[in-house]
C-alpha cells in the first residue's frame, strides 16, 4: 500500500533526473489508455498525475517519490496522431534515451487499453523494448468496460505476440482504476521488488 507520493521533478533529459539511489518504476502507454488514473489510483491521490483532457501535451518524464523508497515514473504518452514529425522524433530520443540510461529501473509497465485488439503502435514498442533488454510488465487497463472473456482474450492475443518478441512471455497484470481491479497485485509486484 503506497502511504505517500510526492511529486519531485519534470524534464527532458535523463542526465537530469533524481539521482538513481532508489529503485525505479516507470509508466508509459498509448494517450488516453488510461495512466493517469491508473497511476492516482495505485498512489491514492486523485490529483497525482494529471488526467488528460489534452493529449500528448504533457512530454515530460515526471518523477514521483513513494514512501521514501521507490520512484514512480510518468512517461508522457505515445501515439497521438496530431502531433508534428520532429515532436516524435524528439518523444522517442528522450524516451529511449532514458530507458535505455536509467540504471535503477526495475520495471516499465507499458499499459494497453483491454478493450482493443493488438494495435501496431504497442507492438512496436513493445518489440523495441525486446530488442533494447527493457525489463517490461503489460498492464492491461480499463478492465471494467467490458466482460471478464473479452478481458482475456485481449492479453492472450498479446501475450501470442510476444512470444515472438521474447523468449519468456511478459508479466502482465489486469487493472481498472474505476473499480480498483488490479491494484493490490501490481503494488504488491512493486514493493516485493523494493524489499529484496
Ligand atoms: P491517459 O491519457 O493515459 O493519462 O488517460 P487518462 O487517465 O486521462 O484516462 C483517459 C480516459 O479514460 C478518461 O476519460 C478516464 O476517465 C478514462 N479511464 C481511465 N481509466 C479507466 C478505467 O479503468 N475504467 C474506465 N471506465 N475509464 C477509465
Amino acid at each position: 500500500m503506497i502511504k505517500n507520493a510526492t511529486f519531485l521533478i519534470s524534464n527532458t533529459d535523463h542526465t537530469k533526473c533524481p539521482p538513481p539511489d532508489k529503485a525505479e518504476f516507470a509508466f508509459i502507454g498509448r494517450s488516453n489508455v488510461g495512466k493517469s488514473s491508473l497511476i492516482n489510483m495505485l498512489a491514492n491521490n486523485k490529483n497525482l498525475a494529471k488526467t488528460s483532457g489534452r493529449p500528448g501535451k504533457t512530454q515530460l518524464i515526471n518523477h514521483f517519490g513513494v514512501d521514501n523508497k521507490w520512484y514512480m515514473v510518468d512517461l508522457p504518452g505515445y501515439g497521438f496522431a496530431k502531433v508534428s514529425k520532429s515532436l516524435k522524433a524528439d518523444w522517442e530520443g528522450m524516451i529511449k534515451d532514458y530507458l535505455v540510461n536509467r540504471d535503477n529501473l526495475v520495471a516499465l509497465f507499458v499499459l494497453i487499453d483491454s478493450r482493443l485488439e493488438p494495435q501496431k503502435i504497442d507492438l512496436e514498442f513493445i518489440t523495441w523494448c525486446g530488442e533494447s533488454n527493457i525489463p517490461i510488465v503489460l498492464l492491461f487497463t480499463k478492465a471494467d468496460k467490458q466482460s471478464r472473456p473479452k478481458t482475456q482474450s485481449t492479453v492472450a492475443k498479446f501475450l501470442k505476440a510476444s512470444k515472438a518478441i521474447f523468449e519468456e512471455a511478459p508479466l502482465y497484470f489486469v487493472t481498472s482504476a474505476e473499480s480498483g481491479d488490479g491494484k493490490a497485485e501490481v503494488v504488491n509486484f512493486i514493493e516485493e521488488q523494493v524489499e529484496e
